[in-house]
């Protein structure tokens, strides 16, 4: 079976849309109509004119699409696809958190569940999580959530004292810190360049941050001819794609697995799922109508302040 064909004469046929994020496989993002970061396919999701989107990422994703644009059928290859960030924020232990510091404003990273989204004053991504946190007033208290890392980023870079959730994600929290000085001084000359979910002992070496979009274009537009990537081994395909004749290189993990640096939720997609996806609607996400609309309040003020800020 030529399962790329098959998936384009079926997007085709049902008037699909296959969105795909920067971590899914080669083979997946070509069959795509779009591939992008968590921020970008959150404003295509919403855009959509499709009947049918077939979310090629993890679920937290394809929440946010259904949430987005309730009246289309959303599908996702493998319903079991989580996220560790995710899953490290519980709801009801969250509520407590939240119930134990009155008056604070809630922004939630778009890696977590639509329960905690709906518990969430304003949602935001890596791509826009800075201007999110700038455009509240000065003296206003802010409980960040679920990443620690990315909420110790966020108050270094904004000056702003956060509570923060205490969740991270297998992915980014692996990286180690003496390999990737080894790696340095192997390649003079070379970037470092990470994600902001990576712990903070890591980014203090980093040349840039930013989210995969921002990573990618970096990657694209800076004179280094050599780059170690610290974010999912995923976004190495885009970089090799989009600057032939530059060198990127897995920033390497603490353990001796090779494999840490790749989200094994994320790879938990594969070419055929993806078909079946597709030929049989199924598995199709459904949620609760109460839940999707106090989730669609936070998400609907990122986007807003996203469209100022031209994000
Ligand atoms: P971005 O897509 O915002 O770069 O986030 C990466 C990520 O971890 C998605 O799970
Ligand atoms: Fe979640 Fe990390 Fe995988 Fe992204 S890379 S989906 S944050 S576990």
């Amino acid at each position: 079976m030529n399962y790329k064909e098959e998936i384009e004469r079926l997007k085709k046929e049902k008037n699909a849309v296959i969105l795909a994020h920067f971590y899914q496989i080669p083979e997946i993002q070509q069959c795509a109509d779009f591939v992008g970061d968590s921020l970008a396919l959150a404003q295509k999701a919403a855009a959509t004119n499709a009947d049918i989107i077939v979310f090629a990422g993890v679920h937290f994703m394809a929440e946010t699409a259904k949430i987005l644009n309730p009246t289309k059928k959303v599908l996702i290859p493998d319903m079991d696809a989580g996220c560790s960030l995710a899953d490290s924020c519980p709801t009801n232990e969250f509520r407590l958190f939240k119930a134990q510091h009155p008056n604070h404003t809630v922004i939630s990273y778009i890696n977590c569940t639509a329960e905690i989204k709906a518990e969430t004053d304003i949602i935001c991504t890596s791509s826009n999580a800075q201007a999110i946190v700038n455009s509240l007033p000065k003296d206003e208290k802010i409980i960040f959530a679920p990443d620690k890392n990315l909420g110790a980023y966020l108050q270094r870079v904004t000056g702003r004292e956060m509570l923060i959730w205490d969740g991270s994600c297998i992915v980014h929290h692996e990286f180690s810190e003496v390999e990737i000085a080894k790696l340095k001084e192997k390649h003079p000359g070379c970037k470092i360049i990470a994600h902001p979910e990576c712990s903070s002992y890591l980014l203090q070496h980093a040349d840039f941050i930013g989210s995969t979009k921002a990573l990618l274009d970096y990657a694209q537009s800076d004179d280094a001819q050599t780059f170690i990537v610290a974010t999912e081994i995923g976004i190495l395909y885009n970089m090799e794609q989009a600057a032939p004749n530059k060198k990127f290189i897995a920033a390497p993990v603490v353990s001796t697995c090779t494999a840490c640096q790749s989200c094994p939720y994320m790879k938990m997609n594969t070419l055929e799922k993806l078909y079946n996806c597709l030929k049989n609607e199924a598995p199709e996400l459904f949620m609760d109508e109460k839940l999707r609309q106090k989730a669609l309040i936070p998400i609907e003020r990122m986007l807003d302040i996203s469209k100022k800020a031209n994000l």
